[in-house]
């Protein structure tokens, strides 16, 4: 492979991102894409802990324009490909492959992008596979490989929860699980059911009601089900198998026999690695030097209307990464169903450059209601 064989459009990583923008382009009549992949389609996915399922519910409500909430394309939906309402992550990342499959999507699998460079008019890639030229690029690597690791003094005894393969191997009790939103609740759960007493430590205390309305700033009504059968099951038993600390983990240290989880207020003992359930710093770090940083948020500053970077043009951010202040808040697109929104917006404004007529495409997903702009409102109703 050479940078002779320019393509218009390089998409980086086959999650539900990458592939999900990747067949926008393809309806918009850019032909000329590939996808590249690390490992395999649907990687992050294949890496979630055995017993972990979708939050979001899968319903195939698609032929009444309901599109199922989990779908990357008008015309899938992974509850009825599945069968399943939560699927798991290794089925999602089979539904990914049967979506590659069906619309014949150019993904190049086991290429990893290592490098990037900015010439003028063209992205150069140096990847596990050699060299590629591309005139748009989009970024779609996606957070879960990324894992963000506190920085408090012992952190690296602790184990991030997306290097748990399952629940079932984490032996000893109590288990410590740093950090109580999604992913936090979620290892207590799998932990309790598995019979093991967990602490799940975390100052904010998101498993208190809160009165965010935003399913990204607030845990998921699944959630908040499985919160409340913790508690049943907790003072069924006269003991709560799950305590939930509102407490700062100030470090780890190894004691003999284990380690002892710091807090201002306690130390915890427990033979087991702490889970640092803390959440993702994503792949963006990757090509840093390509972004211009909001100071106050950290975060990388996007065109409103294209979700271009504001310092390379050329370069488009696609998945949970997104994020845009708008007249009432700040809309966060960390779902399928919300980052979804955006595939068409970037696939339209890459198709208009290449003199392209994307309004087909446009009216598809303007029916099936997956496309976000700025007139749209990130508040939910009461
Ligand atoms: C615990 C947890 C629960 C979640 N639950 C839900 C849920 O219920 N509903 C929901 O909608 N979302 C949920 N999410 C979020 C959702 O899983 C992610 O937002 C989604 O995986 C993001 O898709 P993506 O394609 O951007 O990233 P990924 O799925 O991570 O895909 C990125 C791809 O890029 C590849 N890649 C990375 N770097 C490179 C590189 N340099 N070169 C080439 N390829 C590369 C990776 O191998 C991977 O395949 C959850 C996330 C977590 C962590």
């Amino acid at each position: 492979m050479s940078s002779a064989t320019a393509i218009e459009v390089a998409v980086v990583g086959a999650g539900a991102a990458g592939v999900g923008v990747a067949l926008a382009l393809q309806r918009a009549g850019v032909d000329s894409v590939v996808v590249l992949e690390r490992r395999r389609i649907g990687e992050s996915f294949r890496h979630w802990p055995r017993e972990m399922q979708f939050i979001t519910p899968s319903f195939p409500g698609n032929a009444f324009g309901q599109i199922d909430l989990n779908a990357i394309h008008p015309q899938s939906s992974p509850a009825l490909f599945l069968g399943r309402e939560h699927p798991r992550g290794k089925e999602y990342a089979r539904y990914l492959e049967r979506v590659v499959e069906q619309f014949r999507l150019p993904v190049r699998e086991g290429e990893e992008v290592l490098r990037v460079q900015v010439s003028p008019g063209a992205f150069d890639l140096t990847t596990s596979g050699g060299s590629r030229r591309a005139r748009f690029l989009v970024w779609a690597a996606g957070e879960f490989q990324y894992p963000r690791r506190p920085s408090f003094p012992g952190a690296s005894f602790g184990r991030h929860n997306s290097r748990v393969t399952t629940w079932e191997r984490v032996k000893g009790e109590p288990v410590v699980v740093i950090g109580g939103f999604e992913s936090g609740i979620d290892a207590a759960w799998h932990l309790s059911r598995l019979g093991r007493r967990v602490v799940v430590l975390d100052p904010t205390a998101p498993w208190r009601k809160q009165k965010e309305d935003d399913p990204s700033l607030t845990l998921s009504p699944y959630t908040w089900d499985r919160l409340r059968r913790l508690r049943r099951q907790g003072s069924a038993a006269r003991e709560t198998k799950v305590q939930f600390l509102a407490e700062a983990v100030t470090g780890i240290e190894e004691t003999s026999g284990g380690y002892t989880v710091k807090t201002a207020r306690r130390a915890i003992r427990t033979p087991t690695r702490p889970i640092l359930a803390t959440g993702f710093s994503g792949s963006l770090e990757r090509i840093r030097e390509l972004w211009d940083w909001d100071r106050e948020s950290g975060l990388p500053r996007l065109d409103g209307a294209t979700d271009e970077s504001t310092r390379t043009p050329g370069l488009f951010l696609c998945g949970p990464g997104v994020r845009h202040r708008t007249a009432d808040g700040l809309a966060v697109f960390c779902f399928v169903y919300k980052f979804r929104m955006r595939f068409a917006v970037v696939a339209a404004t890459i198709a208009r450059r290449l003199g392209r007529d994307p309004s087909r495409m446009l009216a598809e997903y303007a029916a099936a209601n997956m496309i976000w702009d700025d007139g749209h409102s990130c508040r939910s109703p009461a």
